[in-house]
């Protein structure tokens, strides 16, 4: 591998997909000192939040204000969500830099997620794109259900390509492909991605991955042998999607960032950090998380090592002893009647 292959970039996805969905209302305040957080270990991209109409999703209603009072510094991207011109018109009157364009690729999410189909949610992004590009906003965009719809199935990768070509003529600077029920297999990404990428050689390509079968960090892998170098991911494995009942959240930024590190692809994380704030962040939400890490209690000098020949994990009769609760009861009873309609790669 050459040296930028051994790198990868993360965009910490926690204050939006994994709030998103959350019971509690994290507090400004809160997710200001987690994202001051997050660039302390070393995160230079945080999606945080999302433009969307604040009765809807009541997690997201102080994107504007975090827009404005998240100063950074020049070397981190602060990335927000924008379905369309009301969105847009927000973003550039918060001062946002970076901008993710959502549309979903299968239509019964599409109406779900968005209201329309996805050629009136495309026709819609339209407008916003271009007031983006008038205010010299970058453009990302982000396709939801890109391998499998939870309404329409498998997604066809003649359709992804398609969505894709409208997108890249917005002037995008990245796609990212989102397993946004995280129903995919390796497979699905293969697939997808190769037709994406013969159709467009030039347009880097990330991925947004949801842990629901267990497949993430497989996916991940196959990723990686593909080429592809950016992912978001939700520390601690927060997140999830409300249309897909019992679906576990985000891949887990501290088992990418381990699984990276140990073949050897760098994230300029500082896993000390990053291990401590997850458990602050368990504090904040009161209840376990999803990543395998935080479950079996690795310590960072675990997830320091580049090999797995002496690794120091607390093995699972240890782990009980932390009093482990049932995954899929704990999730029923975070998700009970619990339903967000917008807003979701
Ligand atoms: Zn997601």
């Amino acid at each position: 591998m050459s040296d930028a292959a051994k790198k990868a970039l993360i965009t910490e996805v926690l204050l939006r997909d994994g709030f998103q969905i959350e019971p509690m209302i994290v507090s400004t305040a809160d997710k200001i000192r987690l994202a001051d957080g997050l660039v302390d270990a070393g995160l230079t991209s945080l999606e945080i939040g999302s433009f969307v109409h604040p009765e809807k999703v009541p997690q997201m209603a102080d994107t504007d204000r975090l827009v404005r009072e998240l100063r950074p510094g020049e070397s981190v991207a602060l990335h927000t969500l924008v379905f369309n011109e009301r969105g847009a018109r927000r973003a550039v009157a918060a001062g946002a830099r970076h901008v993710r364009l959502i549309v979903s690729a299968s239509d019964g999410h599409s109406r779900a997620n968005a209201g329309v189909s996805t050629a009136a949610a495309l026709a819609r992004l339209r407008p916003a794109a271009e007031l983006l590009t008038q205010a010299r906003v970058g453009i990302e965009a982000t396709v939801a259900t890109a391998f499998v719809c939870p309404f329409d199935g498998e997604t066809d990768p003649g359709t992804v390509v398609n969505v894709a070509r409208e997108l890249t003529g917005f002037g995008i600077e990245v796609l990212h492909l989102a397993d946004t029920i995280g129903a995919a297999s390796p497979r699905h990404i293969r697939r997808t991605v190769s037709a994406v990428r013969s159709a467009f050689p030039e347009l880097p390509l990330g991925l947004h991955l949801h842990n629901t079968y267990g497949m993430a960090s497989a996916n991940a892998w196959e990723a990686l042998q593909l080429g592809i170098r950016r992912f978001d991911a939700s520390l601690g494995g927060v997140g999830g999607c409300p249309f897909a009942p019992g679906a576990a959240g985000n891949i887990a930024t501290d088992d990418l960032v381990n699984l990276f590190h140990h073949v050897g692809v760098a994230t300029g994380i500082d896993t000390g950090k990053l291990v401590a704030l997850r458990d602050d962040l368990r504090a904040l939400l009161g209840r376990r998380l999803d990543s395998a890490l935080s479950a079996v209690g690795a310590t960072p000098v675990a997830l320091q090592r580049t090999t797995t020949s002496d690794l120091t994990y607390v093995m699972p009769s240890q782990a009980a002893r932390y009093g482990r609760k049932d995954r899929g009861d704990e999730q029923q009873e975070r998700r009970g009647g619990h339903g967000i309609g917008a807003g979701s790669p």
